[in-house]
């Protein structure tokens, strides 16, 4: 009998690209970055809201090239072996996702390193023509809906789940599944997760809960 098929849901900021977000690699290619970390303590630690966060962002990006996305995607400081997990998680039979409340322009590339789905905000495409449409920019809430959508599609049950995640905007996915890895983390999330790692290789917060076969 073939052996449950496992999803592993991996949030993107700070989780897969360590202590830095793509709205931050983004405005550093603007010469922004004292602009987006303003924006993002008003996120951060004074409730500001993901679509009022985007349409502000949207603002400040107007000029946004997809030649800097490009920049910011190769210059962000990713985690080491995110292209060997998920080819390790491929060769099991098992599903790799990412779902980010980061701009879908910027998610979307992490198809070519592997994972079967990579979720994140509806953005227009740079160069901007037009605003943010703030039904499109996704909550913590959503990423839960997005899992279920992603369980029913690949044919698992969000019993058989592994999520990765850094903040507490992974809070709820957290709850929701069964293993839960805080992936440099602050404590209030490590306390909602049933392993933690701390360092710069997915390999070591993969093999927490795969340990090699
Ligand atoms: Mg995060």
């Amino acid at each position: 009998m073939a052996s449950v098929r496992r999803l592993h849901l991996f949030d993107l900021d700070g989780t897969l690209i360590r202590g830095s977000a793509a709205a931050v690699e983004i405005s550093r290619q603007l010469g922004l970055s004292a602009e987006i970390a303003e924006l993002e303590s008003h996120f951060f630690s004074r409730g500001m809201a993901p679509d009022e966060f985007a349409v502000q962002a949207r603002a400040l990006w107007a000029d946004l090239t997809m030649e800097q996305v490009s920049a910011a995607f190769d210059g962000a400081p990713w985690l080491a072996g995110i292209r060997e997990v998920w080819a390790d998680i491929r060769s099991q039979g098992d599903y790799c996702a990412v779902i980010s409340l980061s701009p879908d322009f910027f998610v979307r590339r992490l198809l070519d390193w592997g994972a079967h789905a990579a979720h994140g905000s509806r953005w227009p495409v740079p160069p901007f023509t037009e605003p943010v449409d703030r039904a499109g920019i996704l909550n913590p809430a959503a990423k839960v809906e997005i899992a279920n959508r992603l369980c029913a599609e690949f044919g698992v049950s969000l019993d058989d789940c592994v999520a990765y995640g850094d903040s507490m905007s992974d809070a709820e996915i957290f709850a929701a599944v069964p293993w839960a890895v805080a992936v440099n983390a602050d404590h209030h999330l490590s306390g909602l997760a049933t392993h933690t790692y701390s360092g710069s290789d997915l390999r070591e917060a993969y093999e927490l809960v795969c340990p090699a076969r």
